[in-house]
């Protein structure tokens, strides 16, 4: 059981919006902000964000990806 509003993560879609995965390529720091960061996960759905303050990430960078088979959008945890 689980209530809507009680601080789920923000930044992971909802089921069934698209592929997320750990890409095996990302660099060592955030291309977009320049910064290191926590984690990076690589989407290749529509996603939802919500923007809230959270407590497990200051903040969420995004980087749009090319080369595969598919776009895919990049995400940088801090
Ligand atoms: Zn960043």
């Amino acid at each position: 059981m689980s209530d809507p509003s009680d601080g789920d993560d923000p930044t992971v879609p909802p089921a069934g919006t698209g592929a997320c995965h750990e890409p095996g390529d990302s660099p060592d720091d955030c291309p977009v902000c320049g910064d290191g960061y926590h984690s990076v996960t690589d989407h290749t759905g529509g996603l939802m964000v919500n923007l809230e303050p959270n407590e497990r990430f200051d903040r969420v960078c995004f980087q749009p990806v090319g080369g595969g088979d598919e776009p895919k959008i990049r995400f940088f945890h801090h």
